[in-house]
């Protein structure tokens, strides 16, 4: 298919709009990632979206709204807390988890009970939702696997005549894709950390679990409680290896260890100081920062066509969770502490 490359102006949102109601599939901005949406009501609009990107069909997708009057119709019953939540950190880079309800196709649930809502804060993404009139399933706008696209040229790298129009909104703001927690079981549990940080959420929840599968690699036949986290993720061709430990201990390994091609992927203020081809995930003590430059970091990895990456490693510390968790994956838990 011919892909129409669309701005972010009035006219072309309701251009985007359209192709949405005549049950085509989108990229389009979000605050956290670009998402690849389409009619969220519709099986097959659904399946579209996992064609596209080549995803398992057991990896459930995120209903997005515009406004929290749609949420409803979506879900068996919103509970006080989940109320509470959306209260806060909505519109926002929060996603909730609860039980399904009927009007919700099995597609996009990968076979599970329940559902995912988020209603996001790009004013682009909740005028596109707005002006189709229907709630949209929208995952990630990237190749199953790869990197997420942060940018519409990343989207046109990966999903060009594949997808029927990509929307460009520019860099999206946090760069990081949606915290995730279900309020479907006796606890709240946070199984994707994001740009509602762990702490964000304990002011309104007092207390939330955090699923192992945040820190940890899922043992071999685990079930995930979010079934993205069992998928090699984020991943550029190369291998990475994160190096834990001061700049001087990383700036040592590197020279002891690396070789022709190889790269350092580390933070803006230490280009200068190491002695290889050196591609940059944000400021040192920033994680928003980081956050933000992250996938593009990674995809700059593949065009130099890198063997391996030495990653500095991130501070866990509020969104810098989100960006160690992405970056453990895409260095498949290859960590060296010194
Ligand atoms: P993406 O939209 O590509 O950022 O991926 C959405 C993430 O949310 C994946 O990790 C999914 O596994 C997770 N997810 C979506 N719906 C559910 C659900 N009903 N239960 C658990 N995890 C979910
Ligand atoms: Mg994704």
């Amino acid at each position: 298919m011919k892909t129409l490359y669309l701005s972010d102006r009035q006219e072309d949102i309701l251009k985007a709009a359209e192709i949405l109601q005549n049950d085509g599939i989108a990229a389009i901005p979000t605050e956290t990632v670009y998402g690849l949406a389409g009619n969220a009501l519709k099986g097959s609009c659904v399946k579209k979206i996992f064609e596209a990107k080549g995803r398992p069909s057991d990896n459930p997708l995120i209903v997005h709204i515009s406004d929290i009057s749609q949420w409803a119709p979506l879900v068996k019953a919103i509970p006080e807390n989940a109320m509470a939540l959306a209260e806060k950190y909505w519109p926002g880079p929060l996603t909730m988890i609860l039980p399904k309800s009927d009007i919700i196709p099995d597609e996009i649930c990968g076979g599970l009970d329940t559902v995912a809502v988020r209603m996001p804060r790009s004013e682009t993404a909740r005028a596109i939702i707005n002006a189709c009139g229907f709630p949209l399933a929208a995952p990630s706008a990237n190749t199953s696997g790869k990197p997420s696209p942060t940018t519409a040229q990343h989207v046109k790298a990966d999903l060009d005549g594949r997808v029927n129009a990509i929307v460009d909104g520019g860099e999206c703001s946090v760069g990081i894709e949606s915290t995730v927690i279900s309020l479907a079981g006796d606890v709240p549990r946070l199984l994707r950390p994001g740009g509602i940080t762990p702490q964000m959420l304990n002011e309104v929840l007092g207390e939330t679990e955090i699923d192992d599968a945040v820190y940890n690699k899922l043992a071999d036949g685990a079930v995930a409680a979010s079934p993205g986290m069992k998928y090699k993720h984020y991943s550029p061709e190369a291998k990475v290896i994160i190096i834990k430990g001061s700049f001087e201990g990383y700036k040592g390994y590197i020279e002891q260890n690396a070789g022709q091609g190889d790269v350092a992927l580390c933070f803006e203020e230490e280009v200068n100081a190491l002695p290889l081809k050196c591609i940059t995930y944000g400021r040192r003590d920033d994680p928003s920062s980081q956050a933000k430059h992250i996938f593009d970091a990674l995809r700059q990895v593949d065009k130099e066509k890198a063997k391996t990456v030495f990653a500095r490693f991130p501070e866990k510390e509020g969104i810098g969770l989100a960006v160690f968790n992405r970056l453990v994956r895409a260095a498949g838990f290859n960590i060296i502490e010194l």
